[in-house]
């Protein structure tokens, strides 16, 4: 039964908006080996955010660095306590980092922002002024260009568009996580505390008013790339895992097809026999055949373990992320 009681969200949709100097911003990072960037990050983050009037905070979530990295931070912290640092227990991985800060958020806009400079933090007060411009709930970044080589361009590329195709969301062309938000929608998004996660695929399928922003995504200011091509490949299958059954419906169809094909095959051969045609005699043809719907069913299996993987990972509920400390500025991280 559907009832009328209001819920959080539909009270934070209508309560009325704070005017928009008074709302509380988040700006949440996740960092991850980035010694040599973290300080020019939190520069620019800080003079970004101070451009503008109104209280806020940056999130900057330490993702089990192995070097200076979370020492930067933890500084940056005592020099400015609104900027606060989340140490995770180890690394978890860029979506799951990005999480923890979400979920430590408390703004009423809340922005996600790469810890590399590939996505200018100057950039933040002009989404934000789209958002209140275009009546938004969120504004999310298109990139315009990619400064990578040519090799990690084209995957993206082609990464991109294959999703967007077989996927049952609208996901947005060459847009990453970089985004600014209103709370409802974070709120939303932090109802699916999914395991396998994709974040840009959760804000697409949460709908609310989105607009494309674009801008031009410069290289890193400093350091490797930390996504590899597997963690890559991981992203893209966990966007086409948790958003889509069409592997499992073209496994339907190549199935039927197959018995279409050998139900024709049966019926002619029962024609030539009756005909007195000869009947070709081929054991190779049997021999392919047996190693072609072999193969169709090792794939089979392999795409229904692949759900049932995710089943199992979901019922086991495992924390998607352990926060080891958070120096959130009300004196209790500070220690030690
Ligand atoms: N990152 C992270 N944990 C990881 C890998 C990456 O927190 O396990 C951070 C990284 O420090 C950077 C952001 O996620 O701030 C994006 O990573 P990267 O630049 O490697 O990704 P790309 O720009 O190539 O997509
Ligand atoms: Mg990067």
């Amino acid at each position: 039964m559907i009832t009328a009681v209001p819920t959080a969200e539909t009270v934070a949709r209508t309560a009325p908006m704070k005017p928009a100097n008074e709302q509380l911003l988040s700006v949440v990072t996740p960092v991850y080996n980035e010694e040599e960037v973290v300080d020019r990050l939190a520069a620019e983050i800080i003079s970004a955010l101070s451009s503008r009037s109104g209280p806020w905070e940056v999130i900057a979530v330490n993702d089990g660095s192995r070097d200076a990295t979370l020492a930067k931070l933890v500084a940056w912290h005592r020099r400015e306590p609104r900027f606060k640092v989340i140490d995770l227990s180890r690394n978890f991985g860029h979506q799951r980092a990005l999480l923890a800060g979400l979920s430590h958020a408390s703004g009423d806009v809340i922005a996600c922002i790469d810890g590399d400079l590939q996505d200018p933090p100057a950039l933040i007060p002009t989404m934000l002024d789209q958002l209140d411009e275009q009546d938004a709930d969120v504004v999310y970044a298109v990139r315009r260009r990619r400064k990578e080589n040519a090799a990690k361009t084209t995957a993206y590329w082609m990464a991109y568009r294959l999703m967007r195709w077989i996927m049952d969301i609208e996901l947005p062309l060459d847009s990453g996580d970089f985004a600014v938000m209103r709370r409802p929608v974070l709120e939303a998004m932090l109802r699916m505390p999914e395991q396998s996660l994709f974040l840009r695929g959760l804000r697409a399928w949460v709908g609310f008013r989105q607009v494309p922003f674009e801008y031009e995504r410069a290289a890193r200011a400093a350091g490797e790339a930390k996504y590899r091509w597997s963690d890559l490949f991981r992203l893209a299958y966990n966007g086409i895992f948790s958003f889509t059954k069409v592997p499992i419906r073209v496994l339907g169809m190549v199935g039927s097809a197959a018995i279409i094909v050998s139900v024709c095959y049966a019926l002619w051969l029962v024609g030539a026999w009756l005909l007195g045609a000869p009947i070709p005699a081929g054991f190779s043809t049997l021999i392919l055949a047996i190693i072609f719907f072999s193969g169709v069913q090792l794939v089979a299996i392999r795409i229904l373990g692949a759900y049932i993987h995710r089943i199992y990972d979901e019922v086991r509920a495992r924390p998607v992320y352990l926060v080891r400390r958070f120096w959130n500025g009300d004196g209790r991280g500070d220690t030690a």
